[in-house]
């Protein structure tokens, strides 16, 4: 057979491949994206973030997002015990996109995936990329459904291939993350939460054990009546349960009044329940020569922030903008033009990830007596604007305002 060739190749139709072939079809490049798996399947992230829209409208997928219905999103309650307390992401301080969803993502992908070959990207379901030879051209080899191969000749390589991670894997550039390993329980349920619960659907709900300040909960309602319901927690916690999965996930809900309450009338398990552990990974490089690290293939940190699929766009959005100057003819810095860019706002997202689990941003967040300007500075970084530098909260580089603003609220 012919050797097929094409200018870029991207691996993998989760939110960040998808997102990127969009972009990149705008500039007009030629597109191949592989997908392994057959869509509408199951993912895992299913909160989005205000600043992720910028990025769905940038790729001009916009319109195909609001069609689908998803469950629109506004903020984010946080319940421990007694203590509550709720932000409102309209109100922030960086200006941009306020408002988002929350979406299962075996059709959110699909919708952003089919949106991305409308604009003309070739897209492939069941072909899996087995191996890469990088280089200008890299050499690709890949697997269809009946178990042929053929080989691609690719002129750049996006690896958007999430927790498959298979550049780092076959390149070796795989290096550990800073965070403990942590693992997670989680099913779809059909809440029936009462309308007077108390419980606001335009908002995800992050829930800390009542005991535990590291182990907390997500409960995600979509649009269905159904809710994404999680528990996050070191694997020694987990151990001390037993039973099935779900059993577990039960029992864990059951500790905390609150949740408890909500879920009274649940139907369980609407979709199988799922564990996943060790999902924290990152990367020597987020980059070589010819290919990108974008999303989960590269860096990823922890979900309590809900972060995953806006660092999967922003990564898209600087890929596509370092393409479009490489096609250009310009010499393109991927260290200064990629990879510092994208890890500038993963850092604001770590440092907050580190002060949640230190339990440090949970005294922050329940302070009583709040200043206005402050909370729209969190609220702007919980919203993900993580790149906004003139949010002192971004511009924070060694963390001492937050460490500040802890102690300020401590005592
Ligand atoms: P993926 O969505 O994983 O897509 C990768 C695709 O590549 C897959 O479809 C896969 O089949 C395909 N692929 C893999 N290998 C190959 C191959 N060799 N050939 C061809 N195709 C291949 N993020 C949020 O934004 N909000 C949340 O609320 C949230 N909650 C989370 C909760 C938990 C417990 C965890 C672990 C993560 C959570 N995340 C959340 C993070 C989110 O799941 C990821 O950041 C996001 O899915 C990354 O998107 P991606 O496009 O990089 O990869």
């Amino acid at each position: 057979a012919a050797l097929e060739t094409t200018e870029i190749l991207v691996i993998g139709a989760g939110p960040a491949g998808s997102v990127a072939a969009a972009m990149l079809r705008q500039q007009g490049r030629q597109v191949l994206m592989l997908e392994r798996q057959q869509f509408p399947r199951f993912s895992i992230g299913e909160s989005l973030l205000p600043q992720s829209m910028e990025y769905i409208e940038a790729a001009g997928l916009l319109q195909d997002v609001v069609e689908a219905g998803f469950q629109y999103k506004n903020g984010a309650a946080f319940v421990r015990g007694e203590r509550t307390t709720e932000f409102d992401f309209r109100d922030k301080f960086s200006p941009g996109w306020g408002t988002t969803y929350q979406v299962q993502r075996a059709n959110f992908d699909d919708v952003l995936a089919r949106g991305a070959e409308r604009m003309g990207t070739t897209l492939r379901f069941g072909d899996e990329v087995l191996s890469v030879e990088p280089g200008s051209p890299a050499r690709v080899q890949v697997r269809r459904p009946d178990g042929s191969e053929y080989t691609i000749e690719a002129g750049f390589i996006l690896d958007a291939s999430g927790f498959a991670r298979l550049l780092p894997r076959l390149l070796n550039l795989e290096s550990p993350s800073n965070f403990p390993v942590r693992g997670a329980i989680f099913c779809h349920v059909r809440d029936h939460i009462p309308a007077d619960a108390g419980f606001d659907r335009n908002k995800i709900l992050i829930t800390t054990h009542p005991e535990h300040v590291d182990v907390w909960y997500w409960t995600i309602p979509f649009s269905n009546g159904c809710c994404s319901l999680g528990v996050v927690a070191e694997p020694s916690f987990f151990e001390k349960y037993d039973g099935t999965d779900l059993e577990k996930l039960q029992a864990i809900v059951g500790e905390d009044p609150n949740l408890t309450r909500l879920l009274k009338n649940a139907e369980w398990a609407v979709l199988p329940v799922r564990t996943i552990t060790g999902y924290s990974a990152n990367v020597s490089s987020l980059w070589g020569e010819g290919y990108a690290l974008l999303g989960n293939a590269g860096e990823f940190l922890d979900p309590v922030f809900s972060s995953g699929v806006t660092i999967a766009f922003k990564s898209a959005q600087l890929a596509s903008d370092c393409l479009a100057r490489r096609h250009a003819g310009e010499q393109v810095d991927w260290e200064r033009e990629f990879a510092i860019p994208l890890r500038a706002g993963v850092k604001t997202f770590r440092r907050f990830v580190e002060a949640w689990y230190a339990g440090g941003f949970q005294k922050i967040i329940y302070h009583p007596d709040p200043q206005p300007d402050v909370r729209r500075m969190i609220s702007s970084i919980l919203a993900g604007y993580a790149w906004d530098t003139n949010n002192p909260y971004v511009a924070d580089d060694t963390g001492r305002r937050l460490r500040v603003l802890e102690e300020l609220c401590t005592g």
